[in-house]
């Protein structure tokens, strides 16, 4: 079977950077049924030669406020869907917010492995800024600096362990 790994979270919380971070090679994005390109990127991975997929749920995101709880919603439910594993992205810099506790919920009711991961987390202030999201109830999660990469080869040393 093989193993799709899924990152979802707010527009501008660096998804796409860690998707591109993590993508060896694109693959097509054109829906064939519906013959329009799909709003989700499709990559190639691996890490320590166990391969992957790897979905950016946000791949045309429009960051507009009316559209953006709808397109939320499609994210979590095709990561749901067709996901083995989901990265969910948070952003230290804008802290917690009502949208990342919705996501958080619908993610925490499907029955598939989520990693909580708090990005933009490029120094020891952003590290300890970070502890605000245990407020969300969870018991572990991952720091990242995806501009960077720092922080990504325990997620997916995390990751590749649970396939
Ligand atoms: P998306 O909307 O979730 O796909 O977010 P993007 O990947 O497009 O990133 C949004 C913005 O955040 C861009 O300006 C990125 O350069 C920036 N960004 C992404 N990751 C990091 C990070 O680890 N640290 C910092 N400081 N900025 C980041
Ligand atoms: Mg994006």
């Amino acid at each position: 079977m093989s193993n799709i790994v899924a990152i979802v979270g707010r527009p501008n919380v660096g998804k796409s950077t860690l998707f591109n971070r993590l993508l060896e090679r694109r693959e097509a994005i054109v829906d064939s049924t519906a013959g329009v390109t799909r709003d989700r990127h499709y990559g190639k991975s691996d890490w320590n030669g166990v391969e992957f997929t790897v979905i950016d749920t946000g791949g045309y995101e429009v960051n507009t406020e009316d559209v953006f709880q709808e397109e939320i919603s499609k994210q979590v439910q095709l990561a749901i869907d067709e996901a083995t594993s989901i990265i969910f992205m948070l952003n230290v810099e804008e802290g917690l917010t009502d949208t990342d506790y919705e996501i958080y919920e619908k993610l925490r009711r499907s029955n598939k492995p989520v990693y909580i991961t708090v990005n933009k987390v490029d120094s020891a202030k952003e590290e300890l800024a970070a502890t605000e999201f245990y407020q969300l109830g969870i018991e572990e999660y991952f720091t990242l600096s995806s501009a960077t990469g720092s922080g990504t080869g325990e997620l997916l040393d995390k990751i590749v362990k649970d396939f």
